[in-house]
């Protein structure tokens, strides 16, 4: 595995690819790679001649009150655990090569970032589509591979790449779970003892609500008074949002559908976690 650190690098070798004809699966990411991280990179080498993931703690997605700081970094266990998931470009470059001096164009995608995990983090979002789109034209790949995990982080970037004419094909991967079905996070590692046991309320919510959609429930009011009572009987949890939304526009739905996604956001301390499925499909938890 080739490790690259500056952009000048990267575009160089990119354009090598090109020229010779090869196709570019890539991952982006920030690090502190567990088996989610993984998955996605064993579904993207699949998909190419060569995978680059990106390991970039992306100061600009990150609230002044946030954990950027604290944000937790291993490089070199990333690069062992990614040499041996068959990458072959680990892209990791500095926050003073991709912002220099000068720096103050963003990328927006207006609506859809808006709402849900936007509303709680202002500015988020166009953090997050700002350093896809200079990832993207530096890395210059066929396809890339985003996880389920952060569903409204996909929808934006396949808004985004639709909207600005990309050309690279935007794929979902699976959350990837514990075995008690917490959903993997760089951001588990905050959590106590007693916090890591009500995250747990996440995945109950979602069993519990596909649950009575499968029982017949198609009132979004009564399942998400269902999943709120639910959540609240887990303590120190507090609920950012509970939505029930179309899995295209993110729209708020009345009646649960095919399209029905439930998106929750809670914090534990000072940990935020989300989480969410499909409400009617087989393919879900
Ligand atoms: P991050 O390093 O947290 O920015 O995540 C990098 C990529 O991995 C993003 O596309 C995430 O959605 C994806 N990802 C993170 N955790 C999981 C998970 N538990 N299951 C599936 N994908 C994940």
């Amino acid at each position: 595995m080739e490790i690259i650190c500056n952009i000048a690098e990267m575009s160089a070798w990119s354009s090598a690819q090109a020229a010779a004809g090869k196709s570019i699966a890539f991952v982006p990411t920030m690090g502190c790679f567990h088996a989610g991280h993984l998955s996605l990179m064993r579904q993207a080498c699949q998909l190419a001649d060569y995978l680059v993931v990106s390991l970039f703690v992306n100061p600009l997605q990150f609230g002044p009150k946030e954990d950027l700081e604290t944000y937790p970094r291993d490089f070199d266990r990333d690069a062992a655990m990614a040499s041996e998931a068959g990458v072959n470009v680990l892209f990791a470059p500095t926050a003073a090569d991709i912002y220099p001096a000068g720096f103050q164009s963003q990328v927006n995608v207006e609506v859809l970032s808006q709402r849900l995990c936007g509303a709680s983090r202002p500015g988020h979002f166009s953090g997050v589509t700002t350093i896809v789109a200079k990832l993207f034209h530096l890395v210059r790949p066929q396809v890339a591979v985003f996880g389920r995990k952060d569903f409204q982080q996909l929808c934006v970037i396949s808004r985004m790449v639709q909207d600005l004419n990309f050309g690279i094909k935007i794929i979902a991967h699976p959350i990837v779970r514990e075995p008690d079905g917490l959903a993997m996070s760089s951001r588990n590692c905050y959590l106590s003892e007693d916090e890591r046991h009500s995250a747990l309320c996440l995945y109950k919510a979602i069993k519990h609500a596909r649950q009575m959609v499968r029982q017949g429930a198609r009132d979004t009011k009564t399942v998400l008074a269902a999943v709120h009572g639910l959540i609240l009987t887990y303590p120190s949890v507090r609920i950012d949002y509970i939505s029930i939304v179309d899995r295209f526009a993110l729209n708020e739905q009345i009646v649960i559908d095919q399209d029905s996604v439930l998106l929750l956001a809670i914090r534990l301390g000072r940990t935020r976690l989300i989480d969410n499925d499909v409400l009617l499909e087989g393919d879900g938890i």
